[in-house]
C-alpha cells in the first residue's frame, strides 16, 4: 500500500506549462482504430473480475454483491463489486478523517503534484479506459474517448487550479500589518457520482475534493463500478496515501444516504438526477447529533436542454447540431438536446432534413463504434420506451418510437424523433435522459426563447442563428448555465466551458472553471502585525467604528 509522498522527495512533478486540453483521438487514423481493438481485447479478457471494497488500508468483502453487465450484452458481466450497506458508513468516515489529519497538512506542491501523475498514468491508458466505458456504459469510441480526455483535463486543470488558489493575492494590505487570505480545505467529502460520465464525473469530483486537501468516501454508481475501480487503482498508483480515497461501491438509498447523514461528513459532491439531488440537500441540511458545521452541499442535476433554430439559422448546421446533441451516448448526457424549438417559417423544411440525416445513424454494439449503442440497463430502457408512448400521443412520430431489435438483445432504443409537442407536454417538460427528441414549433425568436425557458431546469442550450441581434438576446434572456451559438449543446471542454446549471439543474458549481476549487475550500484570513508600527488600529477610541 502507499505510504504518504514526502514533499522533500524530487520525484514530486509539479505542472509549470500553461493548460490545455488533451486532443481527441482520430479513429478515423487506422494505427489509433487498430491500439482501441487492442484495448478491447485486453479489456475483454478481464471483464468478470471480483474487486474488493477499500476503506483506509483494509480490503473488504461482502456477501450482498453488486454485478456490473454490459447494456449491450447484458448476459455479459463487466466486474463484480462488493456492496456497501449503512454499517460501512462509520468505517468509511472513520478511515477519511483519519486520513484528513495527515493529507491536510500536505503542500499544495504534493497535491497538485499527484494528479500531475494521474494524468500521465491515464494518458498512457486511455485506449484501455475508453474500451472500459465501451463495455460497462456502451459509449462508442469517440465517446469513451472524450470521457477519459476530459477526465485527463480535470486533473491538469485542477492541479494547476489549486497551485493558483494557493498564490491568491489578498486585495489590501493595511499598513503595518502582513494580511493573507488562505484557503483551507473543508474536510471528509461523500463523493457521488452518476454513471454517464462514468470516469470524468467520478473522477474529477474526486479530484478537486483531494488536490485540495480534503478527503473522500467515494461512492461509484451501481451501474458503473468498473471505471471507479480502475481510477481507484491509478490514485494509488500514482501514490496517494491510504484513507485519502475510500472506494465504497454501494447503494444510493442506504449507503450514500448514510454518508450524507453522517456527521463527520463535511460536504457533499454530487452529480445525478434532480430527484436525488433534493434528497440530499435535504438530508444534508439537518444537523446530527454531535455534528458541528452547516454541510456544504454541490449538486449538479439534471436538464431539459433545447436548441432554437431561428428562421434565418444555416439549416444544415442546425441539423448536423441537433442531431448530435440529441442521440450522441443515446441521448444520456444531462447536456442533451431534448427539444429543439423551431421557427415556423422554417420548421417543415428543417423536419424534412431531420428526418433524413437521423435515418443515417445506426444503433448497434460499440464494441464495433456504432454511432448509437444501448441505454445504461433495463429499468431505463423502460422509463425511455414509456416517455416514447406519451411522445406518440402528445405529438407526431417522426423516426424511430421503439427498442432497436436488429441491434441485439441490449438495451437498445430507436433514435426518435416526436415532432409538433406543445410546449408544456410531459416530453416537453420532463427529463427523458433517453434519445427521444420533441420538436416544437415557434411562432418567432421570441416565442422560441420563451419556450426555451419555460421548464424547472437550466442546464444547457444553443442557438442557430446569423442574426447578430437574436444572438444577443439569447445571450442575456435564454437562462441556462451553458448557453451555445451556432454550435450544439453538448460537448463543454474544461476551461472553455465552465459546466454547471440554473434552477433545478443544480447549484451552478462550474466544474472544469476558475471557481470550483473555491467550493472544496473555506478561506480565512490571518492578519500579523509586523514591524514597529504601532497599533494598527484603536478602535476602542473610535466610537462605532468596529464593524466585526
Ligand atoms: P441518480 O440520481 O440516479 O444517481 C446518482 C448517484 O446518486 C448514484 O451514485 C446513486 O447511487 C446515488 N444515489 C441514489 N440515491 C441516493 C440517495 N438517496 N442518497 C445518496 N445517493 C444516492 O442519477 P444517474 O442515473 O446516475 O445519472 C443521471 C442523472 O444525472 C441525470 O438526471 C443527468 O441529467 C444527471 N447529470 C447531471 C450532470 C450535471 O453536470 N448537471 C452531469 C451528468 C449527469
Amino acid at each position: 500500500m502507499a505510504t504518504l509522498l514526502d514533499i522533500s522527495q524530487p520525484h514530486l512533478h509539479v505542472p509549470t506549462t500553461p493548460f490545455r486540453n488533451e486532443p481527441l483521438t482520430d479513429f478515423g487514423n487506422a494505427e489509433n482504430a487498430r491500439k482501441m481493438k487492442a484495448a478491447l481485447t485486453k479489456v475483454r479478457a478481464e471483464l468478470g473480475r471480483e474487486y474488493d471494497m477499500v476503506i483506509g488500508e483494509k480490503l473488504i468483502k461482502t456477501k450482498e454483491k453488486i454485478k456490473s453487465v454490459n447494456p449491450a450484452k447484458p448476459s455479459e458481466v463487466v466486474g463484480v463489486f462488493q456492496s456497501a450497506g449503512r454499517e460501512h458508513v462509520e468505517p468509511a468516515i472513520a478511515a477519511a478523517q483519519q486520513a484528513f489529519e495527515t493529507w491536510k497538512r500536505t503542500s499544495v506542491e504534493q497535491r497538485a503534484s499527484l494528479l500531475h501523475t494521474v494524468a500521465g498514468i491515464l494518458r498512457e491508458r486511455k485506449f484501455e479506459f475508453a474500451a472500459w466505458m465501451v463495455f460497462e456504459v456502451g459509449k462508442n469510441w469517440a465517446e469513451a474517448d472524450a470521457d477519459i480526455a476530459e477526465t485527463i483535463d480535470f486533473a491538469e486543470f485542477y492541479a494547476r487550479e489549486a497551485l493558483r488558489l494557493a498564490q491568491a493575492k489578498t486585495p489590501t494590505q493595511l499598513p503595518g500589518e502582513a494580511d493573507r487570505l488562505i484557503y483551507i480545505p473543508l474536510g471528509v467529502a461523500a463523493v457521488i457520482p452518476p454513471w454517464n460520465f462514468p470516469c470524468a464525473i467520478m473522477a474529477g469530483m474526486t479530484m478537486a475534493a483531494i488536490v485540495t486537501g480534503n478527503t473522500v468516501v467515494m461512492k461509484p454508481s451501481h451501474d458503473s463500478p468498473a471505471i471507479a475501480a480502475k481510477f481507484f487503482e491509478v490514485l494509488q498508483e500514482a501514490g496517494m496515501p491510504d484513507g485519502v480515497v475510500n472506494f465504497c461501491p454501494g447503494s444510493g438509498s442506504t449507503f450514500g444516504a448514510g454518508l450524507v447523514e453522517h456527521p463527520l461528513t463535511r460536504f457533499v459532491a454530487f452529480t445525478g438526477s434532480k430527484e436525488v439531488g433534493l434528497d440530499i440537500n435535504q438530508r444534508a441540511a439537518k444537523p446530527q447529533p454531535g455534528q458541528k458545521w452547516i454541510k456544504r452541499t454541490i449538486l449538479e442535476m439534471g436538464g431539459k436542454d433545447s436548441i432554437i433554430v431561428a428562421d434565418d439559422a444555416n439549416l444544415d448546421a442546425a441539423v448536423e447540431g441537433v442531431a448530435q446533441a440529441a442521440f450522441g451516448f443515446q441521448g444520456q448526457k444531462c447536456s442533451a438536446c431534448s427539444r429543439a424549438i423551431v421557427d415556423e417559417k422554417i420548421y417543415d423544411v428543417f423536419l424534412e432534413r431531420l428526418k433524413d440525416r437521423v435515418a443515417k445513424i445506426t444503433v448497434g454494439d460499440p464494441t464495433e463504434n456504432k454511432p448509437m449503442g444501448p441505454v445504461v440497463n433495463e429499468k431505463a430502457m423502460k422509463s425511455i420506451l414509456d416517455y416514447i408512448e406519451v411522445g406518440k400521443k402528445e405529438g407526431r412520430l417522426i423516426h424511430g418510437g421503439g427498442r432497436a431489435k436488429e441491434a441485439g438483445d441490449g438495451y437498445f432504443i430507436q433514435p426518435t424523433v416526436i415532432a409538433d409537442i406543445p410546449p408544456m407536454a410531459r416530453i416537453s417538460q420532463e427529463e427523458i435522459f433517453g434519445p427521444v427528441l420533441a420538436v416544437i414549433k415557434a411562432r418567432n425568436f421570441e416565442d422560441a426563447l420563451a419556450i426555451a425557458n419555460n421548464t424547472e431546469f437550466g442546464l444547457t442550450g444553443a442557438v442557430y442563428s446569423t442574426s447578430r441581434d437574436k444572438l444577443e438576446r439569447a445571450r442575456t434572456d435564454f437562462h441556462v448555465g451553458n448557453l451555445y451559438f451556432n454550435r450544439k449543446c453538448t460537448g463543454a471542454m474544461v476551461g472553455a466551458h465552465p459546466f454547471g446549471g440554473f434552477n433545478m439543474s443544480g447549484t451552478d458549481s462550474k466544474a472544469g472553471g476558475p471557481d470550483y476549487l473555491l467550493l472544496f475550500t473555506q478561506a480565512k484570513s490571518v492578519a500579523e502585525k509586523i514591524g514597529d508600527a504601532g497599533p494598527v488600529e484603536d478602535s476602542m477610541n473610535r466610537k462605532g467604528e468596529e464593524s466585526r
